[in-house]
């Protein structure tokens, strides 16, 4: 019987209000105590119902939980004795002693008391969807929240005990040039955080951005988008920021260790409607509809998870370069022929080295600046020219 660490994360499906850009799954809703108790209940049985299916299936023994990370949707809708409640559940079942316990919150849903509940029930660090320093910007993205809610849930943070968080932004809204997104990077470094995520919004099908500016021509011009990127990177680096992930900066030791996993191929759980998992070389999927999956474990007692894929090792050994080439570090060329069995020929190698689009260092490649706004280009290229 095998001993397994793990990542472990939970997909909170429900906002007070869906914004039009946004594709993750959730429900626009009020979160009800009737609602919060259902969806414990729920997981408390997915949870039960993936022990099993671990043991039998990979015969593993003692799941080890090295981080909790509660995404979504929004998790801070959700009261404190929620977490302390499923907490005491996956220490009595589990060995659970994660080193990094994260909540996503939205600033509008923060309170001193509910913020320093949080953390005593063992949150110790928050990733404050900011979005933006801009009312243009909060307004054109639909948010809910306004500047003086940002301000004002930074200081419960602050006040609370939290040391580690992160300010999570949105950049390339129709509007915002150089300047805005420089004055936006400025307002953050006031509050120091230790870590910043810049996600550049793009349109994703089925949204109601996608809709309205599908026909129109893109507004921003890849030029002025790779200046955005320059500034971003520009001044976070100055600032003693590591770019370690195309959209994340950290000072030392202040990367997010729960996504630090997904990039580097290593095994988590993931609870919720929507949420994925991957243990070896399987990887499934919850299916994206809270009833039917609310149903599936409270009346039917069994798991609603569809499985995906079993993965080879030639979708291994994509896998590892798509997601190694987002990280600073990049992949070992080595560690692709040892674990996967396949290689990179020179001659593609030395192509993209003279387009600048990698750097070759101690038998690792990793993106160089140009690189990383082509990323999937890059990866693309490296897929069609990898070799058993
Ligand atoms: S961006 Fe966040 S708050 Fe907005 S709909 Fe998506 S998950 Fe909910």
């Amino acid at each position: 019987m095998k001993k397994v660490n793990l990542g472990l994360y939970l997909h909170v499906p429900f906002c007070l209000k869906k914004c039009p850009y946004c594709d993750f799954y959730s429900i626009e809703t009020k979160v009800t105590k009737y609602l919060e108790n259902k969806f414990l209940k729920a997981l408390k049985e997915e949870l039960k119902l993936l022990k099993n299916f671990l043991e039998e299936r990979f015969e593993i023994k003692a799941l080890s939980f090295i981080t909790f990370y509660a995404g979504g949707g929004t998790p801070s809708l959700l009261s404190p004795y929620f977490y302390e409640d499923l907490f005491n559940f996956l220490t009595k079942n589990f060995n659970f002693s994660p080193k990094e316990l994260t909540l996503e919150a939205n600033p509008e849903t923060l309170t001193l008391e509910k913020t320093k509940a949080f953390y005593e029930v063992g949150f110790n660090r928050i990733s404050l969807g900011v979005q933006s320093f801009s009312s243009r910007g909060l307004k054109f993205l639909g948010r809910l929240h306004t500047q003086k809610n940002i301000f004002k849930a930074l200081g419960f943070i602050k006040k609370s005990g939290f040391k580690n968080f992160s300010l999570d932004f949105i950049f390339g809204w129709k509007g915002q040039g150089e300047k805005t997104l420089k004055r936006e990077i400025l307002k953050a470094l006031k509050f120091n955080p230790p870590h910043l995520s810049f996600y550049e919004l793009t349109l994703e099908k089925g949204t109601p951005f996608y809709q309205i500016f599908k026909g129109e021509k893109y507004w921003i011009k890849d030029e002025k988008l790779m200046n955005l990127y320059k500034t971003i990177e520009e001044i976070l680096e100055k600032n003693g920021y590591e770019r370690y992930e195309i959209s994340n900066y950290a000072i030392p030791n202040y990367e997010c260790k729960h996504n630090l996993l997904y990039w580097k191929l290593k095994p988590y759980l993931g609870l919720g409607p929507s949420a994925t998992s991957r243990v070896e070389n399987l990887r499934w999927e919850n299916p994206r509809n809270l009833n039917y999956y609310l149903n599936s474990l409270l009346k039917e007692k069994k798991l609603p998870l569809k499985i995906i894929e079993n993965l080879n090792s030639y979708e291994l050994a994509k896998e590892y370069i798509f997601m190694g080439l987002r990280l600073k570090e990049g992949i070992s060329l080595k560690e692709l022929k040892r674990k996967y069995n396949y290689y990179l020929p020179k001659n593609a190698l030395d192509t993209l080295i003279r387009e600048n689009l990698i750097k070759e260092e101690k038998e690792r490649i990793s993106l160089t600046f140009k690189g990383k706004l082509l990323h999937n280009q890059v990866v693309y290229y490296l897929w069609e020219k990898l070799c058993s």
